[in-house]
């Protein structure tokens, strides 16, 4: 652990993303650096902050901070959560001199950015991802958003945090499943745009699968594999800070995995659905000629791997899937649009399009 100033990673991204264990000692340090601000406003989730936010909160003067809880899980990034904790804001008095800080998974950092993009027409944020997942993929690029009974994250806001603060000692409270789930977007990094960092991340998924966190190595492995994703997500929205074009290549295996999540009412893990998501979706590229034959088994491999499923529940009829595509933003004219992929490390991008409008004669003979 150091307490000493620490160095953000040198990403293209207008602003600081700080990775390395023991970071979180310092958060105090970076938001006063980064948003200044008279009041602090810490938000995370009832499971997280008895471990990891309420240390946090200690590293800001009590009479001008406050602790605001939601409880865990993503039935609660909803409009009605965001009107509760826009609520409490209010009350507390807190105004556009506030700092908000997300500290919990991406459902917490989805949630608390929009709060943040939202009050008073904008405050600062600093988001504190302690899920894998979100250290790799939810904490960086500006997305904020609440799931509606239309589908996911349907209402939100582009909303660059002030700065990303990733400790990976935080994974070591992390349940084994909700940790395992992180690869599934680290396999998604890989297959969309690096074919080495794929291969690194399916090098080590298996000994996360069967040891979690007490993996040979973890500290530093997994501390590598989240700088490896951060800078393959950095570069990505970057170049497209909108999702006017490249930046949808970040959707590979989630049209199809919001669709799921959405059948299932929010009760398989987010990296699960990716996971189950992506391998239909490289199915689908394989049978409109896109990718080679063998793509989808390979990312099949990669995910069983990760100890992550690779295939729908029996039990989910196909056409509540079909329909629920329908229902994603990235849905346009009646159609579902994918990013799909040609090969690992290399995406479609036909006449400057990074998505492909599929029928869903396809996409049921993919996922049958
Ligand atoms: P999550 O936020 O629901 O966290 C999973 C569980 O882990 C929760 O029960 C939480 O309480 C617990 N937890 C979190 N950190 C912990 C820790 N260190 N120790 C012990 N328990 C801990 O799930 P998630 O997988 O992190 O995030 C999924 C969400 O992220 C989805 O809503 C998805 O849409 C969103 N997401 C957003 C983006 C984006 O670009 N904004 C990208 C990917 C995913």
């Amino acid at each position: 652990m150091t307490s000493a100033h620490p160095e953000p990673l040198q990403l293209p991204l207008p602003y600081p993303v700080y990775c390395r264990a023991g970071v979180r000692q310092t958060i105090g340090e970076i938001a006063r650096l980064v948003a200044p601000s008279h009041r602090v406003a810490v938000i995370s989730d009832s499971a997280v902050a008895p471990l990891h936010a309420d240390a946090i909160v200690a590293q800001f003067p009590a009479d001008s901070t406050r602790l605001f809880t939601v409880p865990p899980g993503e039935q609660v990034k909803t409009r009605a959560t965001w009107a509760e904790l826009t609520d409490a804001l209010l009350e507390w008095g807190a105004g556009r001199d506030t700092t908000v800080i997300a500290v919990g998974g991406g459902v917490v950092g989805d949630l608390a950015g929009f709060v943040a993009s939202t009050f008073m027409r904008g405050l600062p944020v600093v988001q504190v991802p302690t899920t894998l997942l979100a250290m790799v993929d939810a904490s960086v690029g500006g997305k904020t958003a609440v799931d509606t009974p239309f589908g996911k994250n349907l209402v939100g806001a582009f909303h660059n945090p002030a700065a990303v603060v990733i400790d990976p000692e935080v994974l070591n409270t992390l349940p084994e499943d909700v940790l395992r789930s992180g690869f599934a977007e680290m396999i998604k990094h890989g297959v969309i745009a690096d074919a080495p960092y794929f291969d690194a991340v399916l090098r080590y998924a298996h000994a996360v699968r069967d040891h979690g966190a007490s993996a040979p190595d973890f500290a530093a492995t997994i501390t590598t594999l989240v700088i490896g994703s951060v800078r393959i997500k950095a570069e990505v929205v970057a170049e497209d800070t909108r999702e006017g074009g490249l930046r949808q290549i970040l959707n590979f295996g989630h049209t199809i995995a919001h669709a799921v999540e959405r059948v299932l009412n929010f009760t398989l893990l987010h990296g699960d659905a990716v996971a189950i998501g992506m391998v239909a979706e490289a199915r689908i590229a394989e049978s409109i000629g896109l990718a080679r034959e063998g793509l989808s088994l390979a990312i099949a491999d990669a995910v069983e791997r990760a100890g992550l499923p690779s295939r729908l529940p029996a039990t989910i009829p196909l056409d509540d899937i079909i329909a629920a595509t329908h229902g994603d933003k990235k849905a346009r004219e009646g159609s579902a649009r994918y990013a799909l992929p040609r090969s690992i490390g290399e995406m479609e991008a036909a006449e400057g399009k990074w998505s492909v409008a599929v029928s869903n004669a396809v996409v049921k003979t993919a996922l049958s």
